[in-house]
């Protein structure tokens, strides 16, 4: 390649090449938009029916074509099990999933060694020639984590995601025009928040991402100048914005708002709702499962995604808990992930079932918010950032293999195991922090060979707050 192909150029080559099939993805989520928004109104009865259908549907493809699947769903008999039989299988953790990648795929052709060289090699968001997307995130317990998107599983997320929004928006009065959804997320891969939440819920509806890891100021001009009718992104990004518009720091008028990636705070929340008086859809995913519960716009909590995800509310031992009863873990099931079988799939979050139908009218059950864990948050005089932040950063970096991060007075110190660019960490943290509102953060990294854990548990804390 001769010098005259500068990067900014090379990056602008992927754009346009993504763009092509992206255009052709988006779609394909419309069109398949019509058959989900339909669904919302379906009867218990059709919705276990069908989720059945299709976990067997699961069962025999991982079966046959996972290694890893095979050896643990053995016993089971995928052509007759229903939910009530998964019970009787193992729980998958994530440093399982992430360990025994290769045996877990279910396409010849992809590996590990594979998906890594797609996630280093790549410009931009891509596209492998099986149709496949790469993505990278480092979850709750903060282990990085590479996973595959077939072309399939993105649609079904895409339409998870916009359902309910593109419901109430045929339910409502016409939309503005023209009517434009700013989408606030990471901007840039490896994170799967873009793709999926940068899709338009309603026809004619035009779309602007604005990096949401910009400055704060940068991000607050970008906003103003995008004159959204729709917003979408990070909860605390979201509920920043709303306290700048109270603060008359905003001059804009969304008609409906949504938000992910992070707890919503009952702070931003309330800010949200203050400043603009509108429907806020919340959404709790992964980038395992990718979509797991969708808010309605319109009654409390969250809608589970029963249709394309099982969740099982389980003791330490992995057996049910009744919804009344505590549970130690949230499993999860998705049923639309040929490529990369999750089964019974430890998530690491609490979850709370709401009794009782919802105003909305839909028979699909719901959740309270997820809260996260908040023992994980920094209290800081200025701000609170949550855990994400940092995990956001250090568990997609591939040269940090595991990390703690210790609240400072002014910031944090960085525990990292791994050969990381010191100097690009801290100020990517940094940055970070500081679009969370931390003034003049302090970050120090400190390189270690290991991690101290928990002497009685073995456990690793991750995030140390001061107290
Ligand atoms: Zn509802």
């Amino acid at each position: 390649m001769s010098e005259s192909v500068g990067g900014t150029d090379r990056v602008s080559v992927a754009k346009a090449e993504y763009g092509r099939l992206r255009a052709g993805h988006l779609s394909a989520v419309s069109a398949a938009l019509e058959d989900h928004v339909a669904r919302l109104d379906w009867p218990r009865e059709r919705i276990e029916r069908y989720r059945d259908q299709r976990l067997r549907a699961l069962l025999a493809y991982a079966r046959e074509r996972s290694p890893f699947h095979a050896a643990r769903t053995r016993g089971l008999d995928p052509s007759s099990a229903t939910v009530a039989d998964l019970v009787r299988l193992p729980v998958m953790t994530k440093q399982e999933a992430q360990e025994e990648w290769d045996a877990i795929v279910t396409v010849p052709g992809l590996d590990r060694e594979k998906a890594e060289h797609t996630l280093a090699g790549q410009a931009w968001f891509s596209y492998t020639p099986e149709g496949q997307q790469i993505f990278s995130s480092g979850g709750s317990t903060g282990v990085r984590g590479v996973y595959a998107w077939d072309w399939e599983l993105f649609v079904t997320l895409a339409c998870l995601a916009w359902r309910m929004q593109a419901r109430e928006e045929r339910r409502g009065p016409p939309l503005r025009h023209p009517a434009r959804l700013a989408v606030l997320e990471a901007g840039v891969p490896p994170h799967a928040s873009t793709p999926l939440f940068d899709v338009p819920s309603a026809a004619g509806m035009e779309t602007v991402v604005i990096p949401a890891s910009a400055p704060f100021d940068e991000v607050l001009a970008a906003v103003a100048a995008a004159r959204p009718t729709h917003l979408v992104g990070y909860a605390t990004v979201i509920g920043r914005l709303a306290r700048a518009a109270l603060a008359g720091m905003l001059e804009i008028h969304p008609v409906r708002v949504s938000t992910n990636s992070e707890p919503l705070f009952e702070e931003d929340q309330r800010a949200i709702r203050e400043a603009w008086h509108v429907p806020v859809h919340n959404l709790w995913g992964s980038t395992e499962i990718g979509v797991q519960a969708v808010g309605c716009g319109r009654g409390v909590g969250l809608h589970v995604c029963e249709d394309e995800v099982v969740l099982e509310r389980v003791d330490e031992a992995g057996t049910s808990v009744a919804p009344d009863e505590p549970a130690a873990r949230t499993l999860a099931t998705g049923l639309a992930n040929r490529t990369f079988p999750f089964i019974r799939y430890d998530l690491g979050d609490e979850i709370t079932p709401l009794p009782g139908r919802c105003e909305c009218g839909s028979s699909f059950a719901r959740l309270a918010d997820i809260a996260g864990r908040r023992d994980d948050d920094f209290r800081y005089p200025a701000c609170t950032i949550p855990a994400s932040v940092f995990r956001h950063v250090l568990g997609t970096d591939p040269r940090v293999s595991e990390y703690q991060v210790r609240q400072t007075r002014a910031g944090a110190e960085i525990l990292v195991v791994g050969a990381p660019d010191a100097a690009a960490l801290t100020s990517s943290v940094t940055a970070e922090l500081r679009r969370h509102g931390l003034p003049e953060p302090e970050v120090r990294i400190r390189p270690v060979d290991r991690l101290p854990r928990h002497e009685a548990t073995g456990k690793l804390r991750r995030f140390i707050a001061l107290r």
